[in-house]
């Protein structure tokens, strides 16, 4: 449905994507996981047709894109990181001027508006204006609009930013429930945990580059992740010193130390002797079953939240 390849992009001297290849097939839901300026909201804005590369190319549907392509565009439905709505209107005045952009007039587009505001479920409150609605609310909004001339290929980029939790959950499920129906997927995130829940396969982004990507089950055996022993101290450690006495890929952030483990119980003793050794207090320590965090932990010797 979506192929990606070798595409590139640079700001002036910045090397935003720096040559990215991935296939999507029809009814995936693809997952692009990274930190912070790893260059996800300019591959997905290079997909919608915002800009393009630099170089390589990208095929959706089997057509190369173009600015000009209304093929793609009417595939394509954007729920774009920076909230497209006009404040002093109305959600469903609001609603009503994104339908007539993609095209959708009338009777039908009224009924779509309609339906889709009762799938987010702000349909009561269609008449206030938007800027009286919380930062969930405007997102929900904002992927009503992008479903309203029915397209083919949903774009997410990071759209639980600024999110409350009652509707982060919301969305998760309208997402969920989009991709069983058979919509294909994209979706930016630099949460793990939602890249786990949601995503059926996942390009772990770093530097403008993909590092890995697979099913979750694969990447973790890609990077042969077991455990991750997470400690919270009293104090900012020493990620050298760690690093050299624990022999393993070892993170700190802030007061917490993240340590890759090929068994945790065997490893357990030795981290608390050699924090203690040190100095440290411990306040709290957790162990997590290999997850994504251990794999770009693994992949890049940093955190995701870094
Ligand atoms: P992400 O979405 O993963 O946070 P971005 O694609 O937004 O990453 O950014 C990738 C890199 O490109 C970062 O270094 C960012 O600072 C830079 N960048 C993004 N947009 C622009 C722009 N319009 N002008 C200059 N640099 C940019």
């Amino acid at each position: 449905m979506i192929d990606v390849k070798n595409i590139t992009k640079s700001y002036g001297k910045t090397q935003a994507v720096r040559g990215i290849s991935f296939s999507i097939k029809e009814g995936e839901c693809y997952g692009l996981l990274g930190p912070n300026g790893a260059g996800k909201s300019t591959t997905i804005n290079m997909l919608s047709m915002l800009f393009p590369p630099d170089a390589g190319q990208i095929t959706i549907g089997g057509i190369a894109i173009a600015k000009s392509n209304t093929r793609i565009k009417n595939m394509l439905g954007i729920v774009p990181q920076e909230i497209a709505l006009y404040d002093k209107f109305s959600a469903w005045e609001n609603i009503l001027f994104w339908g007539s952009i993609y095209g959708v007039k009338g009777k039908a587009l009224e009924d779509k508006a309609e339906d889709l505001l009762k799938w987010v479920g702000l349909f009561d409150r269609r008449k206030e204006a938007v800027k009286d609605y919380s930062g969930g609310m405007k997102r929900r909004i904002n992927i009503a609009c992008a479903l309203l001339h029915s397209p083919k290929v949903l774009l997410l980029d990071e759209p639980t930013v600024g999110v409350d939790p009652q509707s982060r959950n919301l969305i998760f499920e309208l997402i969920q429930q989009l991709n069983k129906e058979g919509m294909t997927i994209i979706y930016t995130t630099h949460y793990m945990e939602e890249a786990e829940k949601l995503c059926n396969r996942i390009g772990i982004i770093d530097k403008g580059l993909i590092i890995a990507q697979g099913t979750l089950d694969e990447l973790k055996t890609q990077s042969n992740v077991n455990d991750m022993i997470l400690v919270d101290c009293n104090q900012a450690p020493d990620e050298k010193m760690l690093n050299d006495k624990l022999k393993t890929t070892v993170s700190v952030s802030e007061n917490r130390i993240s340590i890759l483990s090929g068994d945790s119980k065997k490893d357990l003793t030795r981290v608390v002797t050699t924090c203690t050794d040190a100095g440290y207090e411990i306040n709290r320590i957790d162990i997590q079953k290999g997850n994504l965090e251990g794999v770009f932990l693994k992949m890049t010797g940093k955190q995701l939240r870094d």
